[in-house]
């Protein structure tokens, strides 16, 4: 048996005996979880191996062992109905629907199709940058509904439900002036917004695709999309040919934070929140249901990738 914390020299050391072969693998991922985990009855093919699927943070919901993690992603059987900003000008609308298309073309087997706010089931806005707000170009948040109503834990549905994309469409000087992204910089936010719209939580550590971090990388990207190349997106690729709602894994918790998942559930029950839904971010991780107002009620755990990267206890907050 391995101990936890001799995985990851055990990973490096086996990286350098295959350096060259697999140097794509050789990163240690990220998410927590490995590839290898996945049942034997998911769809694992080249693209699922050979991509940073593994730098993917898992959704997480609470079971009688503790918190059981798995993937989630939209739907492909209709297309997701998407909602451009309203105050787009001709350029930034040219952009966003080069972006959608590109993203119809990366292999993942989703459509998109533009609807009125009211319809949307994913909304792009261009918010006001307020004050000190983000450096980056913008964010992104996906929420998964989770089915529960099955006892079989094997027969468990989740989808991604809801998206909300934002993007800056203008950094700001030293000065504190609005200076308006370049073609290349705004369609490569989008397009980097959207993946993680789509279920790609966290960034990946290596390799060609839009999901670095690196926005000069997901800048090159851009132009290369707007050239007419296909957008690079391996992990989308490979989350999309898994079912969603696999599991990719479990942690323990402990008494107190288990009674108060009991707990969230008892009461959503009582008054009739609708859900639950999960939500992962690099940050945070929260699972949580909505009240009739739409205003959610959860639990919040700290620290998500820190928590998944190093096995730690989770560290739960109520609301
Ligand atoms: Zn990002």
């Amino acid at each position: 048996m391995i101990r936890k914390s001799n995985r990851r020299h055990l990973q490096t050391f086996f990286c350098l005996l295959g350096l060259g072969l697999i140097a794509a693998g050789c990163v240690p991922t990220r998410g927590g979880w490995d590839v290898q985990s996945l049942p034997a009855n998911a769809k694992v093919d080249a693209p699922l191996k050979s991509s940073r699927i593994g730098d993917l943070l898992p959704q997480l919901r609470p079971d009688d062992l503790g918190l059981s993690l798995f993937l989630c992603r939209w739907s492909k059987e209709t297309p997701i109905l998407v909602a451009l900003p309203s105050g787009a000008d001709a350029r930034e609308l040219r952009l966003l629907r080069l972006a959608l298309s590109a993203w119809e073309k990366a292999g993942l087997g989703v459509s998109f199709r533009e609807v009125a706010a009211e319809e949307a089931r994913l909304e792009i806005v261009f918010p006001r940058r307020v004050g000190g707000a983000s450096l980056g170009s913008g964010n992104a948040l996906a929420d998964c509904r989770l089915d529960l109503s099955s006892a079989d834990p094997e027969d468990f549905e989740a989808h991604l439900v809801w998206g909300s994309v934002h993007i800056y469409r203008a950094s700001l000087s030293w000065k504190g002036h609005a200076v308006p992204l370049e073609d290349d910089e705004l369609l490569g936010a989008i397009l980097h917004e959207l993946g993680h719209a789509l279920g790609f939580s966290g960034h990946v550590a290596s390799g060609r695709s839009i999901m670095v971090k690196d926005t000069d990388q997901v800048r090159q990207i851009a132009r290369k999309v707007a050239e007419g190349q296909p957008l690079p997106a391996p992990e989308l690729v490979a989350l999309y040919g898994l079912p969603s709602g696999v599991s990719v894994g479990t942690r323990s918790l402990s008494g107190p934070s288990r009674q108060a998942f009991v707990a969230l559930a008892e009461e959503a029950d009582r008054r009739s929140w609708q859900g639950p839904y999960s939500r992962t971010g690099d940050r945070k991780a929260r699972f949580f249901y909505r009240g009739q107002s739409g205003k959610t009620h959860g639990l919040t755990v700290e620290n998500w990738s820190m928590t998944l990267r190093d096995h730690e206890p989770p560290e739960i907050v109520a609301d």
